[in-house]
């Protein structure tokens, strides 16, 4: 059975909700899922990983997800913005460093108005014209997406979190909706935008029946990007309380979304590097591509905690690099300096 399926997802890259499902409830252990994920990975991008430069521009949040430790409700963030200027000097500090993306994420502050924010994306795509510029700022409007898109902004980072519905309505307070999500990622994805959605692996009240909706909706969105990480439970949050997510069915997912999107730009994330001290070489030989460095500076080290304890591949220096670089020569990777577009 499980080789079947296994044969089946590699040949024609989709199964049905019960195979899937078969997938992710199976206790068989995954090494064979993940070779061929890794496999399918090596066939495509070769023994190289992309970096990102990720750039925590902005902790404040109008936003009240339950899970997330930078909602507006939780009085113990301590709240910081970048601006334009200290912006700049990140990209110029990862520009040095090698880096051609830069992902700028936020949480959803008001202050970051349209203009500025497109002020700031024309800026760095002035100064750095042979550089992707990756934004991950919530949720707007199609207008201001457009003007995003103009003011040169490539790529769009907005994980979908959940495909169902109820599952929705569990994880965030009723100002907030699942439609409106997926009418933002349908809107990117026609503006143009290297589209990327995602969800959390474990996270509160998910089902596997949920995990199956979400690799569903990943067949048929086929988005350019999936960012998923386990769920990491932040003390000041309702969810507080809450198991993290684990680290075999985050590696399993992954793997599976290869094997779907054979060329989708896949990050082993921060918080699979903090679920698990080697997290983040086990999310790349389960078929991820891409790893996102931290190059925001010191002031927003330890503020931008969506989570406990969040860990960072850093990018500090010339020097924070080199160890990535090690750890990845240690399973026989090396970094790709490509702006690493999709194909
Ligand atoms: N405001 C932006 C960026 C959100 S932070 C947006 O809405 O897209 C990026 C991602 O971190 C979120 O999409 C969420 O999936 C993840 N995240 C937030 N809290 C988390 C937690 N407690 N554990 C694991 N991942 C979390």
């Amino acid at each position: 059975m499980y080789d079947n399926i296994l044969q089946k997802l590699q040949t024609e890259r989709r199964l049905s909700g019960s195979e899937y499902k078969y997938l992710l409830e199976t206790d068989r252990y995954d090494e064979e899922l993940n070779v061929a994920a890794r496999n399918k990975a090596q066939e495509i991008f070769g023994n190289k990983v992309y970096i990102r430069g990720l750039i925590e521009f902005t902790n404040f949040c109008k936003n009240n997800c339950y899970y997330c430790g930078i909602r507006a409700g939780n009085k113990c963030a301590l709240r910081y913005r970048l601006g334009k200027e200290e912006i700049l000097s990140c990209c110029r500090r990862g520009y040095e460093l090698g880096f051609k993306t830069f992902v700028l994420q936020g949480g959803e502050d008001k202050h970051f108005t349209i203009e500025i924010l497109c002020d700031i994306v024309s800026a760095i795509r002035r100064e750095y014209k042979d550089c992707a510029i990756t934004v991950s700022f919530g949720e707007m409007s199609a207008i201001e997406y457009e003007k995003l898109f103009k003011a040169g902004a490539n790529r769009y980072l907005l994980r979908h979190e959940t495909a169902s519905p109820e599952h929705y309505a569990k994880l965030h307070p009723v100002d907030m909706s699942y439609e409106n999500r997926m009418r933002c990622l349908l809107d990117l994805k026609r503006i143009g935008f290297q589209t990327g959605c995602g969800f959390m692996v474990g996270s509160p009240y998910q089902t596997v029946d949920n995990l199956v909706a979400d690799l569903e909706f990943i067949g048929q969105f086929k988005p350019q990007m999936v960012g998923i990480g386990p769920f990491l439970p932040h003390k000041d949050t309702p969810f507080g309380h809450f198991p993290p997510g684990s680290l075999e069915m985050t590696l399993k997912l992954l793997s599976i979304i290869r094997l779907m999107e054979p060329n989708v730009l896949l990050p082993s994330t921060t918080a699979l590097a903090t679920l698990s001290k080697d997290g983040c070489e086990r999310g790349i030989l389960a078929g991820a591509n891409v790893v996102m460095p931290n190059l925001s500076p010191q002031i927003a080290k330890n503020k931008y905690m969506l989570y406990n304890n969040k860990s960072s591949v850093g990018a500090q220096d010339a020097q924070a690099l080199s160890v990535l670089q090690s750890r990845l020569d240690n399973i026989g990777y090396t970094i790709s300096y490509a702006r690493g577009d999709y194909n």
